[in-house]
C-alpha cells in the first residue's frame, strides 16, 4: 500500500475516533467564550449599565435589551450573541470588573439570580445540562472585560450548533425575540 493512502486512512481513523470520543463537541463547547468577544459590542456604551438604568414596568425597552429580571442588586439579561438558544447573562447592576469587590447583598443577588436561570432555563427551555460560569478579565476570555458576569448556557444531548425551533424560526435576531416572550413570564413573581 502507498505510504500516502496509509497516511490517509490513519487520519480518517483518528477523526472517527475524534468523533466518537466527542472531542470535536467538547471543543465547541468553548466556542462561545471566543465568539463573544469577536461579536461583542465595539462602543464604549456598556448594555450590562444601559439594562441595569432603563426603568421599571418599560417592557418594551426591556424587550428590546433582551432583559429578563432585576432586583436591587443583579440582573439577568440574554445573551445576544448566544452559542445555543436561552444563553443567559447575570451581572451586577454595578459596573465592576472585580468578583472579590462584590458586597455581601450584590454577592448574594448574583448568586441567587444565577440559580433563578438554571431554575427557568429548566422550565422553559427543558434543558438536559447547562454550562454555568465566568471569564475573569481579557486574558480568560472575556468578551467584556470592564462588567462582570456569569453565562448559563443552556445544553441538550447532542446539541452541537443546536437551536430550538420557536415558532419556526431559525433566524437568531427573531429567535431572540420570541424567546424573551417565552422566558420573560417565567421570571415574574408567581
Ligand atoms: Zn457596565
Amino acid at each position: 500500500m502507498p505510504k500516502h493512502t496509509r497516511k490517509t486512512q490513519r487520519a480518517a481513523k483518528i477523526s472517527t475516533k475524534k468523533k466518537r470520543d466527542g472531542l470535536h463537541r467538547r471543543a465547541a463547547v468553548f466556542a462561545p467564550w471566543r465568539l463573544e468577544f469577536v461579536l461583542g459590542p465595539k462602543d464604549s456604551a456598556c448594555f450590562l449599565c444601559e439594562a441595569a438604568r432603563v426603568p421599571d414596568g418599560d417592557e418594551a425597552a426591556w424587550k428590546k435589551l433582551l432583559l429578563l429580571h432585576r432586583d436591587e442588586h443583579a440582573l439577568i439579561i440574554m445573551n445576544r450573541y448566544p452559542y445555543t438558544g436561552g444563553h443567559l447573562l447575570v451581572a451586577p447592576r454595578r459596573h465592576t470588573h472585580e468578583l472579590p469587590a462584590l458586597s455581601e447583598p450584590e454577592s448574594q443577588s448574583f448568586w441567587e439570580q444565577t440559580r433563578l436561570c438554571v431554575d427557568v432555563l429548566g422550565r422553559v427551555m427543558k434543558m438536559q445540562g447547562c454550562n454555568v460560569g465566568m471569564n475573569l478579565g481579557k486574558a480568560a476570555g472575556a468578551g467584556i472585560a470592564d462588567h462582570l458576569h456569569m453565562h448559563a448556557i443552556p445544553r441538550w444531548v447532542g446539541d452541537t450548533n443546536f437551536w430550538p425551533v420557536i415558532g419556526g424560526v431559525h433566524t437568531v435576531p427573531v429567535a431572540l425575540d420570541k424567546l424573551w416572550d417565552e422566558m420573560r413570564p417565567a421570571f415574574l413573581p408567581r
